[in-house]
């Protein structure tokens, strides 16, 4: 019921004020399907540890990067809404096959940010992955204030990031994220998960940086 309403006002919004494709300013949604063609796949991403496995939705480049800054700096609905059945058939394909009972949650942004901004982009984009998966979505993390990890190499990024586990923690855990950069943020994060009771972790991101092995 909830979804068919929800339905009704997507067509709605949709028909009164129709969403413009960031990247290029085609109307009908963004993404576009012109944009969309153009996207590149991740590359795999090798182990990150504790992580069981980190899996990732696009190539950060030229083509996702505006939807990505529009994820981050606006909220970006219309793209999460966009590439959420995209991640959802990733989390089939990475992770889901073989545990059944995870639970989602997402690394939080910085708390000031959050607040001035009015939203967490990885938040928004666990949320919308729920809906279009049917996997339960909670908050297991809380993140601590500290530095902001833009221009930061992969060391300073490590001592950067600190969260905390909040309430009980399942066994199986998928952290969303919106970019995989070092990897150091869902690190940080899966490690205070384990250290708070899961047996397996998994980073899902909606898109990773092509030398992200390098940094
Ligand atoms: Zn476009």
């Amino acid at each position: 019921m909830l979804q068919r309403w929800r339905g009704y006002v997507d067509d709605f919004l949709e028909q009164w004020f129709p969403t413009l494709c960031v990247r290029c300013g085609a109307l009908g949604g963004s993404p576009c399907s012109v944009c969309t063609d153009q996207f590149v796949g991740a590359a795999p991403i090798p182990e990150i540890p504790p992580l069981k496995r980190v899996a990732a939705l696009l190539r950060y480049d030229e083509i996702s990067r505006p939807f990505i800054a529009d994820l981050k700096y606006h909220g970006g609905w219309s793209v999460a809404r966009r590439l959420a059945p995209a991640l959802s058939f990733l989390l089939d394909d990475a992770i889901d096959a073989q545990h059944r009972d995870l639970v989602l949650t997402w690394a939080p942004t910085i708390p000031e940010r959050a607040r001035r901004r009015g939203f967490d982009q990885a938040e928004v984009l666990a949320r919308e992955l729920a809906h279009r998966s049917g996997q339960p979505v909670r908050r297991l993390l809380r993140r601590l204030p500290g530095e902001h990890q833009t221009g930061r190499n992969r060391s300073e990024r490590a001592q950067g990031v600190h969260f905390t586990a909040v309430g009980p923690v399942p066994d199986v855990v998928v952290v969303l994220d919106d970019v995989v950069t070092t990897g150091s943020t869902l690190a940080a994060a899966a490690t205070v998960l384990c250290e708070a009771g899961a047996r397996s972790v998994f980073g899902l991101a909606l898109a990773a940086t092509p030398d992200w092995s390098q940094m």
